[in-house]
Formats: C-alpha cells, structure tokens, sequence
C-alpha cells in the first residue's frame, strides 16, 4: 500500500507556483492577487479561509481578505462581489460557503465574474468542464486529478466508484474521471443516498472516490483488493486520547481499507491540502489568462 501523500504534493507544487511568480517577479509582470470573501464565525471556514490566504503567502500571490459579520446583508455582499469583479488588480477570489440562511448562494454564485471564479461553482465554468472546454474546475476534484496524475496511476478503462453527488466534488469528480484523457477514460458510477447496496458497488470498484461526509463509513469488506481509494471526507469525531477532545477522520474506515488498497490517501494529509493548492493553480491561470483572455 502507497500513500497518496497530498502534503508532500502540495509542497512540491508550491515550489513550482513560487519559482514561476518568482519568475513573473524578476521580469516586471503581473503578481498574481486572489481575494477570499469570510462571512460570518463558521470555525471550519475560518480555518479554510486562513489556510488559503497563507498558502497564498507562501508562493508569493497578494491576497486580499474581505471579513463580513453573519448578519451582512445579501445586497451589500453582492456589492463586494460586484467590486471584485470590477477589480483589475484581483485575478480570482472565492467567496467562503457555507453563507447564512438568509443569503442565496446560488445568487452569490451567478454574479461572480466566471473569468474570476476560481472556485469553479460558476455553471460557466462547470458547462465548460463537462464539455472538456478550458475552464476553472472545481478546487477538490482538480486536486484530485493532480494527485491522481503526479502519482501515475492508471486511470484508462478503470471502473471509478464516486460516493456522493454533491455540485462542488462528487458530481465533477464523475464528470473528470469519464472525460477523455490522462486522468480520465473511467468508466464511472455515480452513487448517493438513494443508491441501492452500496457495498457491493464499491466492490466492483478499481477507484473508489469518497464524498459523503460520513465519519469511516467505507468498510475494508466493501474495497476490492488493490483498489486506489481517494477519501474526501472531513469530519470531525470524539477521541479522548487527544488533548482536544477530537481528531479528523475520512469517509473512509482508514485502519479497515489501506491494508487492500493499492494507494490511499490519509487525512488529514491527503485530498485537503490539495484543494488549497488547487485553488493557487487556478489563480496563477487567471492570472495568465489562461483559460479566458
Ligand atoms: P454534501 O454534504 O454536499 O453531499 C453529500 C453527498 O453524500 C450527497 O450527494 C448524498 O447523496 C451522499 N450521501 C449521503 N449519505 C449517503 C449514504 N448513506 N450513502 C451514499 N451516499 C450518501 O457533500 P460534500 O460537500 O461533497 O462533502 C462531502 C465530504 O467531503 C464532507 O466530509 C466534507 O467535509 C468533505 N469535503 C472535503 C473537501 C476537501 O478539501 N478535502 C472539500 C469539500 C468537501
């Protein structure tokens, strides 16, 4: 078993993000600027939010964050995205979700400049994705994809198995995997709530992708042997032999699986880190233009 290690990745694509702004730097050009837009005092957003603007730091990118209380009105936060996307000093920003109750974040989603969405939510971009066109992707699922590549793992004709339909990783992550192309050429099932036997379709699984947000739920007796599994999941679960009180585990049960896989990623250190960098790439497109002049 090998460790899909998305710390050791990350690190390494950092130190390419950092030469080449490093690189921008020396000729004069254009340093790439992200902007993170935090409402409210959700814990979990606050550390996402802060780990992307230190990643940011890290690679020599400005950033830019913008703090609004829970109680910021849905007109005034489309105001700050109207003014970011008016910006020409911002490459791309993302605007933090979950948003409270009483902000649509469909409507938050639908007035971000596409050509600035580096999250990827835009349907702009994800039409363009599912298309196969140039687009921002989503940050997990191209995380996900790196990983998969960087790592070599053969991916054509494979039999993909994602858990969980969600907009920003299972539903895209089904898309990138059956597209043509390195990572990509799967066959893939797209399995969710309503899916039945679940265990027996993981077991026909060469990659099995877990998005569900379920503490350890994926058994060792549903992965077939050598299976590559990739764990999304972040939850947080009671563990009295930690000072916190807690620790984070996967979707998947770790200790039951790896001993089958081929290669797994643990978490924390696997599919998380990879979605902070994720998002650095696709700054550094926007940045360049890359994908719209
Ligand atoms: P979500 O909560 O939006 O959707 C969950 C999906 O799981 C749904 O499509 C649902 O149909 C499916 N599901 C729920 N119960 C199921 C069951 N019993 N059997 C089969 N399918 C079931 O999910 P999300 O936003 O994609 O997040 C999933 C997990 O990934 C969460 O733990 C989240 O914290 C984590 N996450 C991690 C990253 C990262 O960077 N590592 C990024 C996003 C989400």
């Amino acid at each position: 078993m090998q460790l899909l290690d998305g710390k050791l990745l990350s690190e390494n694509i950092k130190a390419e993000i950092a030469a080449e702004v490093e690189n921008i730097r020396q000729k004069g050009g254009k340093i790439p600027h992200l902007a993170a837009v935090l409402v409210g005092e959700n814990p979990a957003s606050q550390v996402y939010v802060n780990s992307k603007i230190k990643s940011c730091e890290q690679v020599g990118f400005k950033s830019t964050l913008i703090q609004r209380n829970a109680d910021v009105t849905e007109a005034e936060l489309l105001e700050i995205v109207q003014g970011l996307n008016n910006d020409p000093d911002v490459d791309g920003f993302i605007v933090q979700l979950p948003l409270p109750k009483h902000i649509s974040e469909e409507k938050i989603t639908l007035a971000i400049d596409h050509r600035k969405d580096v999250d990827g939510f835009h349907p702009v971009n994800f039409g363009r994705m599912a298309q196969g066109m140039p687009a921002f992707l989503p940050a997990t699922p191209f995380g996900i994809m790196e990983m998969l590549r960087r790592y070599n793992i053969e991916t054509a004709g494979k039999h993909c198995v994602v858990l969980g339909r969600s907009n920003i990783v299972g539903t895209p992550m089904s898309l990138l995997l059956s597209r043509k192309g390195y990572p990509g050429d799967c066959t893939v099932t797209l399995t969710h709530s309503r899916t039945r036997d679940l265990p027996a379709e993981v077991r026909r699984a060469d990659i099995v992708v877990a998005a569900i947000g379920i503490p350890q739920f994926v058994k060792g007796d549903w992965v077939k042997e050598g299976a590559v599994v990739v764990d999304v999941g972040i939850n947080r679960i009671p563990d009295a032999t930690k000072k916190s009180g807690t620790r984070l585990v996967g979707d998947v049960d770790f200790d039951e699986v790896a001993p089958k896989c081929s290669h797994i990623t643990p978490v924390p250190g696997g599919v998380g880190l990879m979605t902070v960098t994720a998002l650095l790439m696709n700054t550094l497109k926007a940045c360049r233009k890359e994908i719209y002049s």
